[in-house]
C-alpha cells in the first residue's frame, strides 16, 4: 500500500515515515509540510538520516493523488483541509490529530460518507485495551466510585485535556450510559465547592518530555482502583496508524476507530 504523510516532519510526522519504510506491506509516496517549513524541498527521510528521494511539498493534493491512503497527525485547521483532499481524490484518511472542534469532527463524518476514514484519540493497542477496560469497569462499578482522569505530557503539547483523556472519559461515559459533556468537569481552580455526583474529572499535567501518560481513578468509600497506560516512545502511535491505514484497503467508507481496527 502507498502511503502518503502529511506533516512530515513533525514529531509524529517523523515517527510515521520511520513505521511506512519499516513496514514490508507499505511504501512512502511522499511528505507534505506547512507553508514556510523549513522542511520544504529536503528529502523526506532527511531528520531520520534516512534517503528517499521523495522531497518534502507543499502540494497536499499531488500527495493524495499518488497515494492508496494518507496519515495526518497535524493540526485541526489543516485536517480539515485534507479531509476536503480525501474527499475529492477518494482516498483513505487515517487521523491522529487531536483538539478538533465539534465543527471539524462534523467534517470527518461527511469525508466518511465519501472514503473509510480511521479516527482515534490514540492509535496504541495498550490505550485502546485501556479504554475497553474502563468502559467495562464503569458499567460495574456504579457513581458511589468517583471517576478522575489524570493525564501528563511533554512541554510542547497545546490541547488539553489530552484527545487520549477525554477518549477515556467518553468511554467512562458510555460504561455509565450517560453523555459524557453532561459530566465532564475539565479542570478545577478556586473555590469550586464539593464534587458533584456523577462528576468526571480531568487534570492535565504538562513537562519535559513525557510521551503520553493517563491514569483512570474509580475513587469509592475505602477503596481505590487506578487504571494506568504510560507510552514510553512515540512509535506505538505510529504503528497502529499503519495498521489502520492498511485495515482500510477495500473497506466500505465509514467513520472507524482503532477499536474497529483491532475487531474489539
Ligand atoms: P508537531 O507540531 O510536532 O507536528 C505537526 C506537524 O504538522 C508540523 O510539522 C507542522 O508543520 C505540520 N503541519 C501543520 N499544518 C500543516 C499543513 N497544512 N500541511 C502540512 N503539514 C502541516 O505535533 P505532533 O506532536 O507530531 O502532534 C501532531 C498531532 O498529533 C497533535 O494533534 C497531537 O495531539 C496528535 N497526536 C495524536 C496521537 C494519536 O495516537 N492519535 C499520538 C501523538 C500525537
Amino acid at each position: 500500500m502507498k502511503i502518503g504523510i502529511v506533516g512530515c516532519h513533525g514529531r509524529m510526522g517523523q515517527m510515521l515515515v520511520s513505521a511506512v519504510l519499516a513496514d514490508p506491506r507499505t511504501s512512502l509516496s511522499g511528505g507534505t509540510e506547512r507553508g514556510g517549513s523549513p522542511a520544504l524541498g529536503q528529502d523526506v527521510g532527511k531528520a531520520l538520516g534516512v534517503v528517499t528521494s521523495l522531497k518534502v511539498t507543499e502540494d497536499a493534493r499531488a500527495l493524495f493523488e499518488a497515494s492508496d491512503a494518507i496519515i495526518d497527525f497535524t493540526g485541526p485547521a489543516a485536517t480539515v483541509l485534507h479531509a476536503r483532499l480525501a474527499v475529492e481524490t477518494g482516498k483513505a484518511l487515517v487521523v491522529g490529530t487531536t483538539g478538533l472542534a465539534e465543527d471539524d469532527e462534523t467534517v470527518l463524518l461527511q469525508t466518511a460518507l465519501s472514503v473509510p476514514v480511521v479516527y482515534a484519540p490514540n492509535f496504541s493497542m495498550g490505550v485502546t485495551l485501556l479504554s475497553a477496560l474502563v468502559e467495562k469497569t464503569a458499567t460495574v462499578l456504579d457513581n458511589n466510585y468517583d471517576i478522575e482522569i489524570v493525564e501528563m505530557h511533554h512541554r510542547h503539547k497545546v490541547d488539553a485535556p489530552s484527545g487520549t483523556a477525554l477518549g477515556l472519559g467518553k468511554a467512562a461515559a458510555k460504561g455509565r450510559a450517560i453523555a459524557l459533556d453532561h459530566v465532564w468537569r475539565k479542570s478545577r481552580d478556586g473555590v469550586t465547592g464539593p464534587r458533584s455526583k456523577g462528576e468526571i474529572g480531568f487534570a492535565s499535567l504538562r513537562g519535559g518530555d513525557v510521551v503520553g501518560d493517563h491514569t483512570v481513578i474509580f475513587a469509592g468509600d475505602g477503596e481505590r482502583i487506578e487504571i494506568t497506560h504510560k507510552a514510553s516512545n512515540r512509535a506505538v502511535f505510529a504503528t497502529g496508524a499503519v495498521r489502520a491505514a492498511l485495515w482500510t484497503r477495500d473497506r466500505s467508507p465509514g467513520l472507524y476507530s482503532m477499536f474497529d481496527v483491532l475487531g474489539l
